[in-house]
This record gives C-alpha cells, sequence and structure tokens, in this order.
C-alpha cells in the first residue's frame, strides 16, 4: 500500500455527509430530489470546487465537477456514486463513492498530478427507488433512457409527483432531456460502492473487483379469490386468496433454490390481503416478486418456470391470477480491460481482492451498456445495508479508495 489517500479525511466527509437527513436511530434518510438529498448534492459541490474543480449541476440534479486534464480533446474519466438513501438507511451506500472521488482529487492536487484525460467526479441524484420506484434516475437520464413520461408522473407515499418534487428543490421537469450526453464524451467510469452482502467479510478480503452487476425481473401478481364469512363457510367451497398466494412466494423460493449454485435470487417483498380483517377469507392478495440473476437466460427460465407455477396454483386452488411484469432488466458485464487493470492494480498495491459479482443494481450498470465501467467493492459489516445498521470500518475503506485512484491513473495512461 502507497498510502496516498487519507483515511481521517474520508473519515471526517462520511461523518459530515451523515449529519444531512440524520435520523433518530443514527441513519440517513435523503430521498431523491429532498431537501436533504439537495443539501447533501450543494455541500459536495462546494467541497469539489475548494479542490478546484469546477462544478456545475445537469438539468436533472446530477453533480458533475469536472479537472481538466492535458489533452483537451480526450474524452472523460468520470468516477462517482450517488448521495441519496432509502429512508434511514446507512451513511455508505452511495455517499463512500463521491466522497471517494473527492478525496482522489484532493489527493491529485496536493501532489500536483495532472492527467491526460479530464476528470469529472459525479453525484447521480436519485440512485434509489425508494421515493418513486425507480432508480438510477440520474444516470439514466444522463444516458437519454429514463421514461420520461412514466417518472414525471410517478408519485411517492404522500401522493407527490415526480415533477413536482423536481419543482420543488427548484428543478424544472420540462428540461429533463438537456441532461443527455454523448456517451462518446466518457472514455470510463469507475465505481467505489460498499459491497451490501457479506462475501468480502466472510472471506476477508480487502476488496472486490466486480464482473457483472445482477438485474431483475418484477412482477406483480394479483390473486382474486372469494371473500366471505370466515365462520359460515365450510373448508372445500372456500376460495381463499391468500393460501393460494402463500403457495406462490413458496414456489419462488423452490424455482430458485433448484438451481443449486447459481447466484440467482427470488424474494417476495410484497403481500397485500383485502379486506385484511379476522372475520372474512381474504378474497385478494397481491403479491411482488423481484427475481434477479446475473444471466438473461437463466433469468427468464427462472421467470418462466414461476409464471407456470402461479397459474397452476390458482387453477388447483380455483382462483384467478393476474400476473403483470412491471420490469425486466438485462444483467450487464463490465469492462474486461478495467477488471484486469484493477486486477493488476491490487496485485502491485499488495491489495487483497476478490473477484466477484454484485447483486444490487447500481449507476455503473447503466453506464456499463455504452462505456467501460468497472466497480470496486469495500466490505459491509455483517452484508447490512439499506439500514441504519450498514456499517464499514473506517480502516477498510483506504485500499479501495488507493485501488481506485491506481485505476483512475493506469486507465489514463492507457487508453
Ligand atoms: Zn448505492
Amino acid at each position: 500500500m502507497t498510502g496516498r489517500v487519507s483515511q481521517e479525511r474520508l473519515q471526517a466527509e462520511i461523518e459530515r455527509f451523515a449529519q444531512i437527513g440524520r435520523t433518530a436511530e443514527g441513519g440517513v434518510t435523503r430521498l431523491a430530489f429532498s431537501p436533504e438529498e439537495r443539501q447533501a448534492q450543494q455541500l459536495m459541490g462546494e467541497l469539489l470546487a475548494e479542490a478546484g474543480l469546477s462544478v456545475r449541476t445537469d438539468a436533472i440534479g446530477n453533480l458533475f465537477a469536472r479537472r481538466e486534464g492535458r489533452e483537451a480533446d480526450l474524452p472523460v474519466l468520470m468516477l462517482g456514486s450517488h448521495l441519496d438513501t432509502v429512508p434511514n438507511g446507512g451513511r455508505f451506500d452511495g455517499a463512500l463513492g463521491v466522497i471517494a472521488g473527492l478525496e482522489i482529487m484532493r489527493v491529485l492536487q496536493e501532489q500536483g498530478i495532472s492527467t491526460r484525460h479530464p476528470l469529472e467526479v459525479v453525484s447521480f441524484t436519485g440512485e434509489e427507488s425508494a421515493r418513486f420506484g425507480t432508480g438510477t434516475i440520474g444516470s439514466r437520464a444522463m444516458l437519454g433512457t429514463l421514461n420520461l413520461e412514466r417518472f414525471l408522473a410517478s408519485r411517492d407515499l404522500h401522493g407527490i409527483s415526480a415533477a413536482e418534487a423536481m419543482r420543488q428543490v427548484g428543478l424544472s421537469p420540462e428540461k429533463v432531456t438537456d441532461a443527455q450526453r454523448d456517451p462518446r464524451q466518457i472514455a470510463a467510469f469507475l465505481e467505489l460502492h460498499i459491497e451490501q452482502g457479506r462475501i468480502l467479510e466472510t472471506e476477508q478480503k480487502a476488496v472486490g473487483i466486480v464482473t457483472d452487476i445482477a438485474n431483475s425481473t418484477r412482477l406483480a401478481v394479483q390473486v382474486i379469490g372469494r371473500a366471505d364469512h370466515s365462520g359460515t363457510t365450510p373448508m372445500p367451497l372456500r376460495k381463499d386468496a391468500l393460501v393460494a398466494a402463500a403457495e406462490m412466494v413458496l414456489a419462488v423460493e423452490e424455482r430458485v433454490k433448484a438451481l443449486g449454485e447459481a447466484p440467482s435470487v427470488g424474494t417476495v417483498g410484497i403481500l397485500h390481503v383485502e379486506p385484511c380483517v379476522m372475520n372474512v377469507v381474504p378474497g385478494k392478495a397481491s403479491l411482488g416478486i423481484d427475481i434477479r440473476d446475473i444471466d438473461f437466460e437463466r433469468k427468464a427460465r427462472v421467470v418462466k418456470g414461476v409464471k407456470d407455477r402461479i397459474t397452476a396454483i390458482a387453477k388447483q386452488r380455483g382462483v384467478e391470477a393476474t400476473i403483470e411484469v412491471l420490469g425486466d432488466g438485462r444483467p450487464v458485464a463490465l469492462s474486461p480491460v478495467i477488471i484486469e487493470t484493477m486486477r493488476q492494480a491490487a496485485a502491485d498495491l499488495g491489495i487483497d481482492a476478490r473477484i466477484m459479482v454484485s447483486g444490487a443494481g447500481h449507476d455503473a450498470m447503466n453506464l456499463a451498456t455504452v462505456v467501460p465501467a468497472g466497480m470496486i467493492f469495500v466490505p459491509s459489516k455483517e452484508g447490512r445495508s439499506h439500514s441504519h445498521l450498514e456499517w464499514t470500518d473506517f480502516a477498510a475503506i483506504p485500499p479501495g479508495v488507493e485501488l481506485l485512484l491506481e485505476t483512475l491513473l493506469r486507465l489514463d495512461r492507457s487508453l
């Protein structure tokens, strides 16, 4: 380890940003397009400006800070993550990647290092889908792949539309398309993030080098049975929507587990029952199913298996089931060139790295479809994330940031 980055400075910034939207439990709430998210973006802009970068906010609310390179015509090397969080989330998810970008800019400034390529630190807005059901809003808007009509009309729990939420923080929904950038302006994208899982901790590895990012298929299933009196309806005559739904939940688990070692996962995270009272046989149940994999074809097979089982269970129980596909994302492979650069750099720096896949989605998965992209993970305590209990030891952070810096400098020479 060469020790160019400062653990103290990284810790101080993580603690500073953890104060913005701080919750009683010690977590952080900075939802997409909330005043708290904007405040964090604003502060980050000021710190990056102090580090000598020129800062701007685009039409969707992404923050970009640019440091010119020696060769003016070259596309930018971009690095960053996001500063928004889920409700009562952790202080590391997203923020760490942006703070790492800030730290690297400070190191380059201190050491008087110039690069061939211009560099940009980015803090993408609205990476988490927690508020409007759409995630990675900022990177999608930048790449022109955000379904604008649907996004702007989507509403949060309080009935506030995304368009209204944008206006409330001074952004113009009419201008979102101005955020689009030509991918040819970007030479590569690098994102440092916490693992949000427990592989690195379990195997005592310092960092993860990510090869693939899993993507999900999301299904909304409506089960329609018959609401009847729970005292007077004999068991054989019931069309209990919840009992059918319960079998469907187990079917999801069973179909995914049947794959054995594959990194496929399936979750029923939503289950609503109607009318949801003690003395009525449930007449309606709705489920939200999330199935993820790094292999698109294997994911498609699992999804088909789940759909077939749902149909069969409904038929057997005499209820109706409708299945709506809410999303069917393609897993993405990250750049082999960047993975190899990271692997070499880690070996040269003496950083113990593990090659791994990401089960969680990140802005890097959008960038990876059009530009070379790479990701580095640092360990998460007990794999906790999207929780106020999310933690990464401060001493475990510098190796990831060093590797990010070294990768950036090597790509600057090779690309
Ligand atoms: Zn994140």
